[in-house]
């Protein structure tokens, strides 16, 4: 977590960002979107501020969120889940993970992830004394290796730690890996957590909340956010389902990291999610026509990319372009081009970093005019 100086290192986003603003490059680098969401959402928080909702709410999350977020969880994967007691309102997706392994890891256990992993995933788990092991994803597809999967999930492993729709390679898990992942839960005897805060933004392939599955409800954290779904990256409304005696233990936890969380946005994120199936589907169409225009542009300019099937992001290898190092040339890629990304080696282990040492990941969550100048300026790197 520290720095070779004994400074706190900036997360690759914050280091990136920095960039884009020092430079006035077109930042794909982090991901979050540069256009409002839906006009209902902002209003509703707006009358929340004006209707007073401005001061602590309570720990759990606000009745009409959670409610909310019931009625969206049987609307979209016919799941019902007690709102009283199998759900808890978190300060974003990240503190749902942060409060989650806190509560479920002793010192020494071990959680299981893919591999390139959302960095937080490596952060929390060190703070919480785990121990890190990993699945790694190939190129093309991305998709994990059943027998590694196998091999990777032992009985000391206490937390299998899914992300579908996978940041950064955008892969989408299909049911037959999810069901061999419930399938090594209940062997080994350990809980799995999941991160799906891209559920609504696959493209022509369905997402399939892992907790959907025969057997699966009663040893898993289903992990989710509004600031995906809804564009509001800045408001941190996350959540967490699971069975009531986990919630209460990571509730345990929560009440001492944030106690509570964002309450004139509680009321809105609701709105959100109740709002006509139209929204969620137009919000992944649109997303994929943004996905297309980048890897057109991607591929114009050179690259090779796997064509992801959900979330933000795209990755590309650089290496046919004659740039093996994507962290040098991330570095340079705003002189170069005017473009901000990552390397994905920023979301992997060192000893792993060779294996993934030319490949960068684009975001793709801006307007189109944006990434057509962006597809534009790395079309002279060539
Ligand atoms: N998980 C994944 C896979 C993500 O990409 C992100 C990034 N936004 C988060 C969690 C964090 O979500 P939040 O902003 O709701 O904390
Ligand atoms: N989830 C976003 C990404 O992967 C940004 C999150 C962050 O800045 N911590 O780019």
């Amino acid at each position: 977590l520290l720095a070779d100086d004994g400074s706190i290192a900036a997360t690759i986003f914050a280091e990136m960002s920095a960039l884009a603003s020092a430079t006035g490059a077109i930042n794909l680098g982090q991901g979050f979107p540069d256009e409002d969401g839906p006009r209902e959402v902002l209003a509703a928080a707006e009358k929340a501020i004006r209707d007073g909702v401005n001061q602590y709410p309570p720990g759990r999350g606000m009745p009409v969120l959670l409610e909310a977020i019931a009625a969206h969880q049987r609307r979209f994967y016919g799941q019902f889940v007690d709102p009283a007691t199998e759900i808890l309102v978190t300060a974003g997706a990240t503190e749902a993970l942060a409060a989650t392994l806190l509560a479920l890891l002793e010192p020494g256990d071990e959680v299981v992830t893919f591999e390139p992993y959302y960095d937080a995933y490596g952060a929390l788990i060190a703070l919480a004394g785990g121990v890190h092991r990993t699945v790694r994803l190939r190129s093309p597809d991305f998709q994990p290796d059943l027998d590694e999967l196998e091999a990777a999930i032992t009985d000391t492993t206490r937390v299998i730690l899914v992300n579908t729709p996978h940041n950064p390679t955008g892969t989408v898990l299909p049911r037959e890996t999810l069901a061999r992942i419930v399938e090594l839960a209940h062997r080994h005897d350990c809980l799995i957590v999941t991160d799906e805060v891209y559920e609504h933004l696959t493209f022509g392939v369905p997402h399939i909340p892992i907790a959907t599955l025969p057997g699966a409800r009663e040893r898993t954290v289903t992990i989710s956010s509004g600031g995906k779904t809804f564009n509001t990256t800045g408001w941190k409304i996350g959540w967490l389902i699971a069975p009531p005696p986990l919630v209460t233990a990571i509730l345990a936890v929560k009440q001492f990291l944030t106690y509570v969380n964002g309450a004139p946005f509680q009321p809105a994120i609701a709105v959100g999610l109740g709002l006509p199936d139209a929204f969620f589907t137009n919000a992944a169409d649109d997303l994929r026509l943004k996905r297309d225009v980048l890897a057109g542009g991607l591929t114009q300019a050179g690259f090779s990319i796997t064509r992801p099937q959900g979330s933000y992001f795209i990755v590309a290898d650089a290496a046919p372009l004659g740039f093996t190092d994507a962290v040098a040339l991330c570095r340079r890629l705003p002189e170069l081009a005017g473009v901000v990304a990552v390397p994905i080696t920023a979301f992997c282990t060192p000893e792993h970093r060779p294996e993934y040492a030319s490949l960068v990941r684009f975001a793709y969550c801006k307007r189109v005019p944006v990434l057509e100048r962006a597809a534009m300026q790395l079309s002279t790197l060539a």
